[in-house]
């Protein structure tokens, strides 16, 4: 039996799909590689790099218990590792799933080309949606829109049909699923992994050779292995899909999950197949004993079957000018807050206090929060995605790039979004319980104790009105903007501009 040479990238630790799938033990050599430049190239939290290493270790452990050959290598970067594997072992053949980060493919293709070897690239199937059926759907299309995606992926699939008709009647819950509990609401605990040996070697080797990146590795608790992600899953059905909907918009101090999944964890290593997460979660959710509501299980599932799988479809039609493009021409250099440094902005200092603490934050939090504020105060696009890119620990390039630089920053110029994600304080002491703990008063707009959002807002829109008075969801704020007086724009423009000045 001739032996065939598999590479597995850090992202695709799945032995269900894939070239590893059809393969018997015995036949196939895996090669594994961590690559040190990876990892120098941003200063990644240290939870994420632990949790990608720890994972792609216990992935090559439960390979060998398996039966595979595995060398997982060290190295200084893939070209290292790939010539290193195939000097040593003489293989003219390199097979992997299409790498999902642009560039990735040519780049490891050269490396395998250089040493005299051939790279045999097949198709990547931790994905629910085909690249076709996008391509299908998006044929002839002026605009790509998640609602008609997410629509059309349903169909297919019969995900909460009624023959024809969306179940329950509604294709969307989202205007159900916009509540904040009652102050003192018991939230289910956090679902904690805590480091077995492998991990604290991990952690160790993380702490030696990164100690000045972002972040702490003191509490780390995420899912490394599958028999984790699979009791991540389970408790997510059991404790959280019920009420996933209703809460699905609110932040609450000191608690980091509330009803969310924290599934983008293994779902982004391929720990879990995304078709298997949507069909457990619809599955129970079936069963009325479990009482799930429909605007529970309708929001998870436009999540998963929706966002997550659109957001890939988008980078990869749209790379690389996605990640270039700054159509609002936004350049204030990416305020020293988000590494930590000193604000009195409460919702800020509490969410990247979270995020130093755990290496996540919910989507609010990162969208209404961190997205909203650098977007407001008009922060270059480009440096806000590598710091998404670096500090969270579910952050991938295909994920990050859409979000930050289409759904957060409008960089794109609404490329798939009908509007900017842009909010004053209001809104946050609408969804949130931050403002009462905060030194700024979120009525006010100027003054010295004004929440700096209210002005920045205004300034937003400000700036850019000749451009929102042509989109039929903004003009109405640029009205509201012109019709106040002078004097009140000038303080508030003035009030803006002394905030952005402390950036
Ligand atoms: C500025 C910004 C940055 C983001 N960065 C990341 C990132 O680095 N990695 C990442 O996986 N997601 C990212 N997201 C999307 C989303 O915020 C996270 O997927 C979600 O918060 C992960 O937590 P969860 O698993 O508890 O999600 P839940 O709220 O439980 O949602 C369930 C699942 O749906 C998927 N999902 C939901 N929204 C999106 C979305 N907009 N795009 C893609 N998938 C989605 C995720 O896989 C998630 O696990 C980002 C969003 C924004 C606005």
């Amino acid at each position: 039996m001739s032996t065939k040479h598999v590479l597995v990238l850090g992202d695709q630790l799945n032995r269900d799909v894939g070239p590893l799938a059809s393969m018997e033990p015995a036949e196939a050599s895996v090669l594994m590689i961590e690559s040190e430049a990876l990892a120098d190239s941003l200063p990644h939290h240290k939870q994420k790099l632990v949790l990608v290493f720890s994972a792609m270790r216990h992935f090559a452990r439960a390979l060998e218990e398996a039966g595979f050959t595995v060398d997982y290598r060290r190295a200084a970067d893939f070209e290292e590792g790939i010539g290193g594997y195939l000097d040593g072992t003489g293989a003219r053949e390199l097979t992997v799933a299409r790498p999902t980060d642009y560039g990735y493919e040519e780049r490891l293709r050269a490396a395998v080309e250089r040493r005299g070897a051939r790279l045999d690239v097949v198709d990547n199937e931790l994905w629910i949606t085909s690249d076709d059926e996008f391509d299908a759907w998006a044929e002839g299309r002026t605009s790509l829109r998640l609602e008609y995606f997410y629509r059309d992926a349903r169909r297919r699939r019969g995900w909460l049909m009624d023959g024809d008709e969306p179940a329950g009647g509604r294709w969307n819950f989202d205007a159900d699923n916009r509540e904040t509990p009652e102050p003192g609401h018991a939230f289910p605990s956090r679902p904690s992994f805590p480091p077995d040996a492998l991990t604290l070697e991990v952690i160790e080797d993380v702490e030696a050779r990164w100690p000045d990146h972002f972040g702490t590795t003191e509490g780390f608790a995420w899912p490394v292995t599958r028999q984790d992600a699979l009791e991540l899953l389970n408790s997510f059905l059991e404790e959280r899909l019920g009420t996933f909907g209703p809460y699905e918009d609110a932040i609450v101090e000191g608690e980091p999950v509330l009803y969310h999944s924290l599934l983008s964890v293994p779902l982004n290593l391929g720990l879990l197949h995304a078709r298997e997460v949507c069909e457990r979660a619809l599955d129970f959710a079936d069963d009325p004993a479990n009482r799930v509501p429909l605007q529970s299980i309708e929001g998870f599932l436009r999540q998963v079957l929706g966002w997550r799988e659109f957001m890939r479809h988008v980078y990869r039609t749209r790379m690389p000018g996605l990640r270039e493009g700054n159509g609002l021409e936004h350049d204030l250099p990416l305020p020293d807050l988000y590494w930590g440094g000193p604000t009195e902005l409460r919702c800020l200092s509490e969410t990247v206090r979270q995020l130093r603490a755990t290496g996540h934050t919910h989507h609010i939090q990162r969208l209404m929060v961190l997205g909203n504020f650098a977007l407001i105060a008009r922060v270059d696009p480009r440096e806000l995605n590598d710091w998404f890119l670096g500090c969270y620990v579910d952050a991938l390039d295909w994920v990050v790039t859409p979000n930050v630089m289409g759904m957060s920053q409008y960089a794109d110029l609404g490329s798939f979004t009908t509007k900017p994600y842009a909010a004053s304080g209001k809104y946050v002491n609408r969804m949130s319980d931050h403002c009462a703990r905060c030194s700024f008063d979120p009525k006010r707009t100027v003054g010295d104790d004004a929440c700096p959002l209210n002005a920045l807002y205004w300034d937003f829109i400000d700036h850019h009105a000749e451009r929102w008075k042509g989109n039929a969801r903004m003009a109405l704020m640029v009205r509201n903007w012109e019709r106040r007086s002078e004097r009140d724009r000038e303080a508030i423009l003035g009030r803006a501009r002394a905030v952005r000045g402390t950036l």
